[in-house]
């Protein structure tokens, strides 16, 4: 198929958009809609030490080659990069030697004294992917806070901001989507998602036109609840704009539940929602945390 813009041919189909894009048209298009949410949500900023959490995933890897591309003739903001081991060995720090960024590094066995493997076998799937979650954002948020790095980028999709709405609808969480957090960890370090406006599998490939895509792609993350991913997923296929309607209606209630009357409960410690008086979050902190160094 022919690229829609050129002569060249298409490596991509936006379904969304019915359009066919060829390599170059395609990186043009993807930047652009990246570029225009930095802007828009004033997310890199003269004075900014931004740092993209690595853990293993393509989407992270396309995250830093993008911001790299985008700071790298930039004085006045710094980039660089936590990797957090979870214990897969995987975190994508050959990323960041590639693109010669700064580098930080975390591991859930040194500060926790567990791995994923171990929550997902103590905890079974869909808790053990909340739980690493916390943990891995709040191992980020403690190594920024003490390295002065001021925003953490996130690789959010379309899909990952469809997908929790979804879920927390179904799982009656829906507190979860509306009162999200725009910080990390007990230290609150802001986050920023550039790709939020970008569908999964074109971050992914993203990631493989600029060479930073080590084994492809999985599919759909682990995070949350697997049903409702292949729910989501199946409906999707058959009406291409649904995840957009959903992240877009998250979009929309969270702006309405932030600036109505709406209150929340909202927990002291981290600022996350809580439902019944517990916040999910804190809970895992006491579960799983030990004193650095302990
Ligand atoms: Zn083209
Ligand atoms: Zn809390």
């Amino acid at each position: 198929m022919q690229c829609a813009a050129c002569r060249r041919e298409a490596v991509v189909f936006q379904p969304y958009s019915g359009k066919y894009l060829c390599p170059v048209h395609f990186t043009k298009d993807f930047e652009a809609k990246a570029k225009r949410a930095v802007r828009r949500n004033r997310w890199l900023l003269p004075g900014d030490r931004t740092a993209v959490v690595l853990t293993g995933d393509a989407a992270e890897a396309a995250l830093l080659a993008f911001l790299h591309k985008l700071t790298k003739d930039r004085r006045d903001v710094r980039l660089s990069a936590i990797a957090i081991d979870e214990g897969t060995g995987d975190t994508g720090r050959t990323v960041a030697e590639q693109f010669g960024v700064e580098l930080f590094s975390g591991s859930f066995a040194e500060r926790y004294g567990t791995t994923r493997d171990a929550l997902f076998r103590a905890e079974g799937p869909e808790a053990a992917g909340r739980i690493c979650h916390v943990l891995a954002g709040d191992l980020a948020a403690e190594i920024a806070a003490a390295r002065g790095i001021t925003r953490l980028a996130l690789a959010t999709t379309v899909d990952d901001r469809a997908l929790s709405f979804f879920s927390d609808l179904l799982g009656g969480t829906v507190e979860e989507t509306l009162f999200v957090s725009e910080t990390l960890g007990t230290a609150r370090v802001p986050v920023i998602r550039p790709f939020a406006d970008i569908p999964t599998t074109e971050v992914y490939r993203y990631a493989e036109l600029c060479g930073v895509s080590p084994e492809g792609a999985g599919a759909c993350g682990t995070d949350g609840n697997s049903d409702a991913c292949a729910a989501l997923a199946s409906y999707d296929a058959r009406h291409p704009a649904t995840k957009f309607a959903l992240a877009n209606l998250a979009t929309t209630l969270t702006g309405i539940a932030g600036t109505g009357r709406a209150t929340h409960d909202r927990c002291p410690a981290c600022g996350s929602p809580r439902k019944a008086g517990r916040c999910f979050a804190c809970e895992v902190r006491k579960k799983y945390t030990r004193e650095p160094g302990s």
